[in-house]
């Protein structure tokens, strides 16, 4: 029995960010495990079974991943990013501590991969140079009151934010309180990155001071940074810069 499970990031979107890492994974697996439009980006090929499941069972893909790999199937369970990062990597672990003391015998790896916030940062210059933290504007998992504060408290302590998840057909309303939160404390100036689809066909970067930023201007496919008080722009005949400097 030579299972294993690689927990692995395929990255943004473009295939040139795959690291060489998961598609060695990919290229031994024999079965890969994940939401569907993940599992669209994998090749199908001989002996390689594709398990598309809908993004709302991750604990019940985690299972299944485990006991696949307890079967002797080596399998590559995939995110989008990095799967370390509001994805696949902790519920699979969340999976092992709560299944069969024999899984814990298993070969896991977690593969890493280039998650959004840096995508999207490189994209735009170098917007996280300084301090910032990174947080999920999704209130699925936790109550939308702890979001707040953590907001509130991240703009106290001057970190530039990076926000997953940012808003959602079923959650339309949850960034234009962030807004309103950050409007609060920042100053109006302050530059806010929409960058969406990085890296993808669709790609779409926008740089606007606060004041100006609109809730429509995000969707699930976007990534949202919000600079921290040092974060500042060059114009350039290329488009803008946004930066953060290495020192206070
Ligand atoms: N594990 C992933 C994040 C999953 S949460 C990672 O490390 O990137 C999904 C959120 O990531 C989306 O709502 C969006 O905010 C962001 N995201 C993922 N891919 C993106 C891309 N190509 N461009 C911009 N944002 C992206």
């Amino acid at each position: 029995m030579n299972g294993w499970v690689a927990v692995a990031g395929l990255g943004p979107g473009d295939e040139a960010l795959v690291t060489p890492e998961v598609r060695g994974a990919l290229d031994q697996a024999t079965d890969v495990v994940g939401y569907i439009p993940y599992v669209a980006r994998i090749a199908p090929r001989d002996g390689l079974v594709l398990h598309a499941s809908d993004n709302r069972v991750e604990l019940e893909r985690a299972a299944h991943a485990l006991d696949l790999a307890a079967q002797g199937r080596r399998v590559v369970v995939v995110s989008s990013g990095d799967p370390g990062v509001f994805a696949m990597a902790s519920a699979l672990f969340e999976a092992l501590e709560a299944g069969p003391q024999a899984w814990r015998a298993l070969d896991i790896r977690v593969l890493p991969g280039i998650t959004a916030m840096l995508a999207a940062a490189a994209r735009a210059g170098a917007p996280l140079g300084h301090d910032f933290c990174a947080i999920n504007l999704s209130d699925n998992l936790k109550p939308w009151a702890l979001i707040e504060k953590r907001l509130r408290l991240a703009a106290e302590a001057d970190f530039a934010m990076a926000f997953y998840n940012p808003r959602s057909k079923s959650r339309p309303d949850g960034f234009a309180r962030a807004l309103d939160v950050l409007r609060a404390a920042c100053a109006d100036a302050r530059p806010v990155l929409f960058a969406r689809a990085v890296s993808t066909p669709q790609e779409d970067l926008h740089i606007v001071p606060l004041t100006e930023a609109l809730p429509d201007m995000a969707d699930m496919r976007t990534m949202v940074i919000v600079g921290s008080s040092l974060t500042r722009v060059i114009d350039t005949p290329r488009g803008p810069i946004l930066f953060t400097p290495r020192s206070v």
